[in-house]
């Protein structure tokens, strides 16, 4: 399979290239090549498998020309190796709990098959390489978790002081070895900066291999496919399913649309978002208006210019018509959203986290355009990292679940730097 890229400029290119280049040179966004659909006899028999299984048989469908089956199954193994079970709310409403992985985050699910497939293609000789990641919380421990240990790479995670939870940072700060946190006196679009210049700076990149890990990487958006097939594949029965996806950088959604793409039955999709409403107001009106980003509660959300809204062009080729047959936007307020919270724990007793929050109010506006049916909104985060507003609106302690509350009393391993690529470029130099 070959890769290529949304805008179109640049030739296809192999995987190993895609998922190091992170971006292509015309700077679009790869994407597979062709779409090869499933049959319905291999969706019957996904029915019923854990998410392993079914992970296996996509995973051969798209990369069984790269990697023999066996190794195949060795990368899911050790990349995804956790549940995501589907849990019901009310009758034909369920949440599909995608955040069992290490750092209770659904990023999990790409950033360890990212790390793991990277593992398996890259040869035993090859220039160490150095994977640069701007954090603004839950990428850089889901990132940090997957490369950590891995042979010939280095994971350089920079965040911004003082503005990621203890928890989040304890994901990424204190592993050491070959994952590096780098504290930057400065917020989040600093260290994002910091990253873009560092990619631009030819002499850094002629005496240092960088690669990127971020959402825009198509090693993360693989894997993301693989489970709207095992949630469907959850479902006793064979009617179409509405996902409602609460969306930032909007890579979950696009996988949605391209396991639709590969032949999985589904009704519809929200886009389900907080007052940072790019593409729902897209949908509405057509236009796409860029523009700063508003915190609010789910601030993983919190995205004003989302990359992957490219790739959802492309596979629609922008066409508005066909764009509307598939998606709804949906978008909701903090307000909104906390009063989400309160009620279904008041009716079921069930915790939801800011972001699923929004997924479950994406629900009710996507059975009015999609029509009655099975409904599945996907669950991003476990409730405890997003503590504070979850315990404020169920008045419940929420305990720190054991496989991650560990990390909180181990060592602090961070490096403070200055919001400049002088001092990025210094600590590079000084690893290789
Ligand atoms: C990253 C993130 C999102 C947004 O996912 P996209 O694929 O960027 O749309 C939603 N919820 C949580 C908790 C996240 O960490």
């Amino acid at each position: 399979m070959k890769y290529v890229s949304t805008v179109g400029h640049s030739p296809p290119t192999d995987l190993l290239t895609a998922l190091t280049e992170g971006i292509a040179p015309d700077g679009g966004l790869y994407l597979p090549e062709v779409f090869p659909t499933l049959e319905s006899t291999v969706l019957n028999r996904m029915k019923g498998l854990p998410f392993a299984e079914v992970s296996r048989i996509i995973s051969q469908h798209l990369l069984g020309d790269e990697l023999q089956s066996k190794n195949l199954d060795e990368l899911i193994h050790k990349a995804l190796n956790f549940t995501i079970p589907l849990s019901e709310y009310q009758k034909d409403i369920f949440g599909l709990e995608l955040f069992h992985g290490p750092t209770l985050s659904f990023k999990d699910v790409g950033a360890r098959f990212l790390a793991q497939l990277l593992d398996f293609l890259r040869e035993e000789d090859d220039q160490p390489l150095f994977i640069l990641v701007a954090t603004s919380g839950d990428t850089g421990g889901a990132v940090a978790q997957g490369f950590f240990d891995k042979k010939g790479i280095q994971t350089v995670i920079l965040f911004p002081s003082g503005r990621v939870s203890p928890l989040q940072e304890s994901q990424f700060g204190t592993l050491g070895g070959n994952v590096h946190a780098l504290e930057v006196s400065g917020n989040f679009d600093d260290c994002q900066k910091l990253v873009k210049s560092a990619f631009l700076d030819h002499e850094l990149n002629k005496r240092v291999k960088l690669g990127s890990a971020n959402s825009i990487n198509i090693g993360r958006l693989l894997p993301q496919i693989f489970y709207y097939f095992h949630a469907y594949g959850q479902l006793l029965t064979q009617e179409e399913p509405l996902f409602s996806v609460p969306s930032g950088n909007f890579g979950n959604l696009t996988a949605g649309l391209i396991a639709k793409r590969l032949g999985l039955p589904v009704r519809g999709f929200v886009a389900a978002t907080n007052i940072n409403d790019t593409v729902p107001e897209y949908l509405k009106t057509g236009t796409v208006r860029p523009r700063a980003s508003i915190p609010t509660i789910s601030n993983a959300m919190d995205v004003g210019d989302p990359s992957n809204l490219s790739r959802i062009e492309y596979l629609y080729q922008s066409n508005l018509t066909k764009l509307r047959c598939d998606i709804v936007g949906s978008v909701h307020s903090d307000t909104e959203t906390r009063a989400c919270i309160r009620t279904v724990y008041r009716s079921t007793g069930k915790i939801l986290d800011p972001h699923s929050a929004v997924g479950y109010l994406g629900v009710e506006p996507g059975v009015s355009r999609f029509g009655h049916g099975p409904s599945m909104f996907l669950m991003t985060a476990h409730p405890i990292k997003f503590r504070e507003s979850v315990e404020q609106e169920t008045n419940c302690t929420l305990t720190i679940p054991e496989s991650v509350s560990s990390a909180l009393l181990s060592k602090r391993q961070v490096v403070p730097i200055g919001p400049n690529l002088s001092e990025l470029r210094e600590f590079l130099l000084n690893k290789t």
